[in-house]
């Protein structure tokens, strides 16, 4: 059993950096957690308190149930993966591995059964006798994780382990580290700023910014429900496409009025939009959404509009169209074969099924 909780949680640095607020968190246990949001969020700040690296100001966090807050961190029975690997460069991988066993005076033949078996998890048997200077980027990051495996510790802790390897790599590792976690059934907390290896790795996924918890959730109901604007446009990529505009109308018909657009609103919205009536809201519909010669089912939560080409960013399977419609700048993802030129007018269908809706001074979702 390990579990972690944070209860109103507090850093302050210096006088007035507060890199961390009020942070209540639970994580379960053999869950794999993920903490993003931008940098200097304050995500590894909060990392490091779990681990016992920072002192906490305020609050209190337990592991295990226990209150670690005065517990020092080689007495938390956790692990700590770092981004640069931190590996002792004099000694071979089988001595880095084993280093943290040897220091808690684990017999000998226990030392080898751990290193042996993680190295064969791992896939880096045939290098434990070299030095960390022979081995590539991803090996190294391997090695790492390996060492943090052998000590079988109650609690993993990363810390943007994958953001030095190139992105072939990290996409492969990314599923390594989840089967991992499959195979371990280990509590895990994950610190990233890539919102796609959230996405990918996390079970719940804590989105933070400027310190504070944004929300917490599964990655689906993160991208499908985001609480609020910062979470819908920081989840997804491209990110979400966001129109400021009013909402006009009686009750029986709502209108968003851009300045130029004007969209009809379907009626699944009217019970959250009517207190919004002739109020200025934030519109938001993701790229996917917005569709240029896709199939769209036809319905009833469609709109059309016109708008202007700008760029057109073929990356493949799919193309990203920037353009301009009304006021605003819109991105469309389409797997259209045939794409438009710049400069070219087109139309665009939005699902509207699939539209968000922000109040503008508190960005808070209104659904
Ligand atoms: P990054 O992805 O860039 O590492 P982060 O989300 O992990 O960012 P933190 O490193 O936790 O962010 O930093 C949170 C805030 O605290 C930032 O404003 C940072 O400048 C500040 N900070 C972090 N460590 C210290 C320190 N030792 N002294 C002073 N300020 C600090």
């Amino acid at each position: 059993m390990a579990t972690v909780e944070l209860k109103n949680v507090r850093k302050i640095f210096g006088r007035n950096v507060i890199a961390v607020n009020r942070l209540d968190l639970e994580v379960k246990n053999e869950e794999f957690m993920v903490l993003v949001g931008p940098s200097g969020c304050g995500k590894s700040t909060t990392l490091r308190m779990i681990a016992g690296l920072e002192n906490v100001d305020q609050g209190e966090i337990f592991i295990d149930r226990k209150l670690v807050n005065d517990i020092p961190p080689k007495d938390r029975d956790i692990a700590m993966v770092f981004q640069n690997y931190a590996l002792y460069p004099h000694m071979t991988v089988y001595q880095n591995m084993a280093f943290g066993l040897r220091l808690r005076r684990y017999p000998q033949a226990e030392i080898d059964k751990r290193v042996r078996e993680a190295a064969e998890i791992l896939s880096i048997s045939r290098f434990l006798n070299r030095k960390p200077k022979a081995l590539s980027g991803g090996e190294s990051q391997r090695v790492a994780v390996g060492r943090a495996i052998v000590r079988k510790p109650k609690v993993f802790l990363f810390d943007e382990p994958l953001s030095n390897l190139d992105a072939k790599l990290r996409v492969q590792m990314r599923a390594e580290l989840s089967k991992l976690h499959a195979r371990l059934k280990a509590t895990i907390i994950y610190v990233t700023h890539d919102q796609l290896e959230a996405m990918t790795m996390g079970e719940r996924i804590v989105v933070m910014r400027d310190g504070l918890l944004q929300q917490v959730d599964q990655p689906l109901h993160l991208y499908r429900r985001p609480a609020n604007k910062f979470v819908g446009g920081f989840i997804g990529s491209p990110t979400m496409n966001f129109i400021e505009g009013t909402i006009e109308g009686t009750g029986n018909s709502l209108v968003l009025d851009e300045g130029v657009l004007k969209i009809q609103i379907p009626p699944r919205y009217y019970k959250s939009l009517s207190r919004y009536i002739g109020k200025p809201l934030i519109f938001g519909l993701r790229p996917e959404d917005v569709h240029y010669r896709n199939s769209v089912k036809s319905g009833q939560e469609t709109a059309e509009i016109s708008a202007t080409v700008d760029v057109v960013e073929p990356i493949g399977n799919e193309t990203f169209l920037h353009l301009i419609a009304g006021k605003s700048h819109l991105v469309a993802s389409t797997t259209a074969s045939a794409f438009p030129q710049l400069g070219e007018k087109i139309k665009l269908t939005l699902d509207l099924s699939r539209a968000h809706f922000f109040d503008k001074e508190t960005e808070l979702s209104l659904l």
